[in-house]
């Protein structure tokens, strides 16, 4: 059974944000048939982001049953409590749940995680009735937090404390079945975090028990790398080889004056954008594609972007062209296809890519491919940007971004009453930018 597995960003902007047109770091990925689904980030405004997805948007918050959280910095991390006392919180006076009871919500993390959410949780005077846990990542020299009885909030359930293996990564830390979840420390100024969420066709294998040094196991289906801030990934590469879908951060990038002199492009050289950007814990569109090529990267996202580059408001204009640019810098550096730049609301369906033309038993053409014919999704895309569109030519080995809309700010945010080409810009405009 294929599930159209999807991405949905909540939040692209870099800690300068929020801005008008992007809220700051939050994505959800819709990868379980279940109804079930899971964050990257929780950034401050998260829970109103979902009140603004686009009504044919079907994620809904209380669906939310884990997040993950790259690193504690507070464009990442802010709206946490708002989600848990949303989703956790009785009537008033409502006792709280058993702690035998499984926790509705499951939080992932860096060290200190636990403390962030315990503390606030306990300072905001914050009542919960049903249940959640932390689980944090741990290298060797984190200290755990305690859970101890006396400790934990009174919502609290003890969470795991997960001590990454001896090259220093986390493999397998959780096993949802067909889905399976690894992380990566990667360099940015703070600890932080890269997850990697692969899934499988069946329930069947791997096995629950992912070994340090694993024999030759099964190829995941999909496989989404997901990095928080970095300036230097590197240590994931073991972990994110041939990733279906890469979304890096690319804060800043340098972007000439022909395209809009406001940024200033005359006065700084590409290279001194990138060093200081790089000195920042950050990344370029150039770095981010330099990257996605280094993992043989099937398709590339561009994220958490500066508050100086917004979301087009509407075709044809600076805005655009400077969003083009980034894209353009980033795909160059990639050589594998056309990275796209994140943008709120934004939707990527992630299909099963075609098979590797070398693999030879595996058909060249995905429309051979039984497992790209079965789409149980009750709204499936019908994009003709879509997968395989490249698929008679195997040397291209093409993976085409399934973005269902272009440049959408949300039924509430869009503006009426402009002309042609300038209130067009929220959803539904097929035309590529
Ligand atoms: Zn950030
Ligand atoms: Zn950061």
């Amino acid at each position: 059974m294929v599930y159209n597995m999807s991405l949905t960003f909540l939040g692209t902007s870099s800690g300068g944000g929020p801005s008008e047109s992007r809220s700051c770091s939050s994505l959800v990925l819709d990868i379980h048939a279940h109804g079930k689904l899971w964050m990257v980030d929780c950034a401050e405004g998260t829970l109103r982001q979902f009140a603004f997805l686009p009504k044919d948007n079907r994620l809904k918050v209380v669906d939310v049953t884990k997040v993950f959280i790259t690193h504690m910095h507070f464009d990442h991390c802010m709206g946490l409590i708002t989600l848990l006392a949303n989703l956790l919180r009785g009537p008033p006076h409502a006792p709280t749940v058993p702690r035998s009871k499984p926790p509705l919500v499951e939080l992932y993390g860096p060290a200190g995680l636990r403390t962030f959410v315990r503390s606030i949780l306990t300072m905001t005077s914050t009542s919960l009735t049903e249940r959640y846990a932390v689980h944090e990542l741990l290298s060797p020299t984190d200290t755990p937090t305690s859970c101890t009885l006396s400790d934990l909030h009174e919502g609290e359930t003890p969470g795991r404390d997960i001590v990454c293996d001896e090259d220093g990564l986390w493999r397998g830390f959780l096993d949802a079945g067909h889905v399976q979840v690894d992380a990566a420390p990667i360099f940015h100024r703070a600890p932080c975090l890269g997850y990697i969420f692969r899934s499988y066709p069946t329930r069947s294998y791997p096995t629950r028990s992912y070994p340090t040094h694993p024999s030759p196991s099964p190829s995941p289906e999909r496989k989404i790398v997901i990095l928080g801030d970095t300036s230097d990934p590197s240590a994931c590469l073991p972990l994110a080889s041939d990733a279906t879908l890469l979304v890096h951060e690319a804060t800043d990038t340098h972007i000439p004056s022909s395209i809009d002199r406001s940024l200033k492009g005359d006065k700084k050289s590409p290279a001194s954008i990138e060093e200081k950007t790089k000195a920042k814990g950050h990344s370029t569109a150039g770095m981010a594609g330099a990257f996605a090529r280094r993992v043989g990267a099937r398709g590339l996202v561009v994220n958490h972007l500066s508050a100086k580059f917004p979301t087009p408001r509407y075709p044809g204009g600076k805005q655009q062209h400077v969003i083009t640019e980034i894209e353009r810098q980033a795909s160059e550096a990639w050589g594998m296809g056309q990275a796209r730049a994140a943008y709120d609301f934004a939707k990527i369906w992630i299909p099963v890519p075609a098979p590797a033309p070398s693999h030879p038993s595996h058909p060249s053409h995905p429309q051979q491919n039984p497992q790209a014919q079965q789409n149980p999704h009750p709204h499936p895309p019908q994009n003709p940007r879509g997968h395989g569109r490249d698929g008679d030519d195997p040397a291209k080995r093409k993976y085409d971004l399934l973005f269902e809309h272009e440049y959408g700010l949300g039924d509430g945010l869009e503006p009426e009453g402009r002309g042609e080409g300038e209130g067009s810009h929220g959803r539904n405009r097929s035309a590529r930018y």
